[in-house]
């Protein structure tokens, strides 16, 4: 029994985490000699390990073996210079110092009581963002309003759905749910549609209007406002718009200004979801993407996509948080405290759907502070650069066009290795493809 692994030794755990740094060191050194999309057969792992756990404690370095022989070849690498699909999802050396610090502290940090420096670190860094991103003074802690971290995008959206929900409830009466109206593109991401079932909205009355080329796939103000007219005179309660800066399809851009001030005419809470190209707007040549973000009531960006953040780090900002808490606190004798009852403090568990948290802002301060404004913003600029090389390597070929209209080609730039010969990689093996194509036709 000496050598085996007791739950919180300080020596074993330096020993085994020294090992364990050394094994995804090396995965990430020889992240390129694995394919990209794993390869396995559904439920190939169920033949390669036993029926139950074991009765009595083996080895680390037999787990090891077996994450090589057995669970490596079940991941998809996203990782990898080499991932170019759906969106980056992006791992550093200080996101994932900062996820460690995170699992060694092990706290949860619901109220602030709880543990009051993941509260005020999550407030400060938040701030910080918004200072970067130049969001509205109505987004920062000092007023009503300020950010959280939430675990994705979808909990965000769901988040300040609710909100918005309950807001115009008061207003109008509980029993008007199934006349209430959600308004966005067809171009938004699913997240919003799920935020709609488990908000009650009533299926026919999330309204999924068309963006097309003509607009370049970005949701059209005179679209939105027909829809909106058209659902008054049937007596129903237009009460949400969610915009879109980067759609998951095509990276569009809807025009926050104009929508942003047609929500406000009709009384509707605007929601901006810059999830994935949100990250870019800390370079001031590309804060343009978020103008209009002064009439939004909410704005949310994933640090975890595009941001060097380990998963899971969902930022969210509201102008004003009484709606949020007023949808989602709950007080219950055995988390009642000082501080709380006092009103001194913010507790986060009244701006999110679950009461448990983790101490996310750890590794995005840690982002912030061992990285800085000036290499994140390079950072981005290379991608973009990176994207703009795939773009001219296209446009070198004839058989293909860049943006030609019903068929898209999606090709994301954005894992942190990548560099310019993994793009000319990856654009030899869509020649390939289009040679075979076009040869069978
Ligand atoms: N919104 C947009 C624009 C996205 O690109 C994504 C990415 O999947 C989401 C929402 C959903 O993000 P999450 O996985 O954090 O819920």
């Amino acid at each position: 029994m000496e050598n085996t692994l007791k739950p919180m030794d300080a020596e074993q755990l330096r020993e085994y985490g020294h090992k364990m740094v050394d094994f995804i060191a090396d995965y990430y050194k020889s992240i390129e000699s694995f394919p990209v999309l794993s390869q396995v057969k559904p439920g190939y792992l169920k033949e390669l390990l036993p029926d139950s756990a074991p009765n009595h404690p083996e080895s680390l370095q037999d787990v090891f073996e077996d994450i090589r022989q057995k669970i490596i070849p079940g991941i998809t690498h996203w990782q990898s210079p080499e991932y170019f699909a759906y969106y980056p999802s992006n791992s550093s050396t200080a996101g994932f110092l900062g996820e460690m610090l995170s699992a060694g502290f092990n706290i949860v940090g619901f109220s602030w009581v709880t543990s009051p420096a993941a509260t005020e670190l999550e407030v400060i860094v938040l701030d910080w963002l918004a200072k970067m991103l130049k969001l509205p003074d109505q987004f920062f802690s000092a007023g009503q309003g300020g950010g959280v971290i939430q675990g994705t995008a979808s909990e965000a959206v769901l988040v300040v759905l609710l909100a918005a929900r309950d807001k115009i409830l008061r207003k109008v009466g509980k029993k008007s749910l199934e006349k209430l109206v959600v308004y966005a593109s067809d171009q938004t991401h699913s997240a919003l549609q799920k935020a709609c079932q488990i908000a009650g909205i009533v299926q026919d009355n999330f309204r999924v209007l068309k963006a097309d080329r003509n607009s370049n796939y970005s949701l059209c103000p005179e679209v939105a406002l027909e829809a909106i007219s058209n659902d008054l005179s049937a007596g129903l309660i237009p009460f949400f718009l969610c915009a879109t800066v980067g759609t998951t399809s095509s990276a569009a851009v809807d025009p926050l200004s104009e929508l942003g001030k047609l929500s406000k005419a009709y009384g509707m809470w605007f929601h901006v979801d810059a999830a994935y190209a949100g990250s870019a707007c800390i370079c001031p040549e590309y804060r343009h993407y978020i103008d209009g973000v002064e009439e939004a009531d909410s704005f949310g960006m994933n640090a975890h996509k595009w941001f060097l953040t380990n998963f899971d780090c969902s930022l969210l900002w509201v102008k004003d948080q009484r709606p949020l808490v007023q949808s989602l606190s709950t007080n219950p004798e055995f988390l009642k405290n000082k501080a709380s009852q006092e009103n001194a403090v913010v507790d986060f568990k009244d701006w999110q759907i679950p009461l448990g948290r983790r101490f996310r802002s750890l590794k995005l301060w840690m982002v912030l502070r061992l990285y800085g404004l000036e290499n994140l913003q390079s950072y981005i600029r290379n991608h973009i650069n990176l994207a703009e090389q795939f773009e001219q390597l296209i446009k070198t070929d004839s058989r293909f066009e860049v943006l030609s209209g019903n068929f898209v080609l999606r090709f994301a730039v954005g894992a942190p290795l990548t560099e310019e010969k993994h793009i000319k990689e990856a654009w030899k093996v869509l020649q390939d493809h289009a040679t075979t194509l076009l040869r069978s036709i």
